[in-house]
C-alpha cells in the first residue's frame, strides 16, 4: 500500500451500506453465527452468487438498531482511510421487500451518521428488476427526504431484467423533487444499458465499465462530463471483467471520460478504497498525480456539496 494514498483526503461515492458489513460486525449482529456460516454466506464466484451473497447479509439486517451499528462500524473504518464525504447507497428497496418500516431505519442511520466526522449522504437504491411500481415508492421516501440527508435516488440490481427505460416517468418526478439522479448501469450489460440510463437523466453511472466498448458512448460520457464510478475490484469478483488485466479502466481514463474509484461493496469484496487507488497505481500505472486528480473527483462529482 502506497502510505500517502491512505491520508488523502478522499470522497466515497458508489458505497453500499448492506455490503459494507464485515464478518466481525456480523458476528455483533447475531453472535450464533459460526466463521464457517458467514463464509459460506457472503462468499460467490459471479454476479447472481453476488447477489445472493447481498441478500443473505440483507437479512440480518432486522431492526433499526441493526442498521445504526453496521452504519457505525462502516463509518470507523472510513475514519481510519479519511474519508471526508461519504455518499452511502442505502437499499431502501430492501427494507421494503423485507416489509419494514423505512422511516425508522432511516432515522437510526442518520443518528449514526451525525456522530462521525465523515459527512454523510444517503442515495435511496431500488431494486429495479421489481418493477416500476417498487422503483416508484421508492422515490416517494427518497423525494419525502430530499434535503433531509438524501441526495439522489438510484437503480440497482439485474439491468438486463429491469432497464432504466422503465424508470424515465419516476427519475423525472424525483428530479423536479430536487433530488439527483443515479444509475448502476454497464457492469454487467452492455453500452446500450448505459445509453439507456442516461436517456432517463442520471447524472453519474455506477460502474459504466462496458462504455469502452461503443466510442460514440464513450465521447459523449466525456463531453458532458458524466463521471463512471469505478470499482476495479468489485467487477472482477463478480466476473464483470474475466482479468484484472482486461479491466478498461486506463483506457477510459486516456479517453478523457471523468472517472472515480470506488469500493462498491467493500466487505463483500474484501476491499478499501485506498486500497482500490493502490491496486490502480500497481496494475494501471496510475501516478500520483493521476490519483489526486481521481480524489478531486470525488468531491467535485459529489451529489451533496454544493448540489
Ligand atoms: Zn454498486
Amino acid at each position: 500500500m502506497i502510505d500517502w494514498v491512505r491520508v488523502l483526503p478522499k470522497a466515497s461515492l458508489h458505497l453500499h451500506l448492506e455490503g459494507s458489513v464485515e464478518p466481525d460486525t456480523i458476528r455483533e449482529l447475531q453472535p450464533s453465527l459460526g466463521a464457517e456460516e458467514i463464509a459460506a454466506g457472503t462468499s460467490f464466484s459471479d454476479f447472481s452468487g453476488f447477489l445472493k451473497a447481498y441478500v443473505w447479509v440483507n437479512k440480518l439486517l432486522r431492526t433499526p438498531d441493526d442498521y445504526a451499528l453496521i452504519t457505525r462500524r462502516l463509518l470507523e473504518r472510513l475514519t481510519l482511510e479519511n474519508v471526508r464525504y461519504a455518499e452511502v447507497t442505502l437499499s431502501a428497496g430492501m427494507t421494503l421487500w423485507k416489509e419494514q418500516k423505512f422511516a425508522t431505519i432511516f432515522e437510526a442511520v442518520q443518528h449514526e451518521a451525525s456522530r462521525s466526522a465523515v459527512d454523510v449522504r444517503w442515495i435511496l437504491d431500488a431494486v429495479r428488476q421489481f418493477g416500476a411500481a417498487h422503483v416508484a415508492e421508492v422515490a416517494d421516501l427518497a423525494i419525502e427526504r430530499a434535503g433531509q440527508g438524501v441526495v439522489a435516488i438510484g437503480i440497482g440490481g439485474d439491468e438486463e431484467r429491469g432497464p432504466a427505460s422503465w424508470f424515465g416517468d419516476i427519475y423525472r418526478r424525483c428530479k423536479d423533487a430536487g433530488l439527483h439522479l443515479h444509475a448502476h448501469a454497464g457492469e454487467t450489460a452492455g453500452p446500450e444499458s448505459v445509453w439507456q440510463a442516461l436517456s432517463i437523466g442520471a447524472e453519474r453511472i455506477g460502474h459504466g465499465i462496458r462504455s469502452i466498448e461503443d466510442p460514440e458512448l464513450v465521447e459523449e460520457l466525456r463531453r458532458r462530463r458524466i463521471p463512471l464510478e469505478i470499482c476495479i475490484t468489485s467487477n472482477v469478483r463478480t466476473g464483470a471483467v474475466a482479468l484484472l488485466d482486461a479491466h478498461p479502466v486506463r483506457r477510459l481514463y486516456d479517453a478523457g471520460v471523468p472517472l472515480v474509484l470506488d469500493t462498491d461493496d467493500p466487505a463483500l469484496f474484501e476491499c478499501t478504497l485506498s486500497g482500490e487507488y493502490d491496486l490502480a497505481a500497481r496494475q494501471f500505472g496510475f501516478t500520483r498525480e493521476e490519483l489526486e486528480e481521481l480524489a478531486r473527483n470525488s468531491f467535485e462529482f459529489a451529489f451533496g456539496v454544493g448540489g
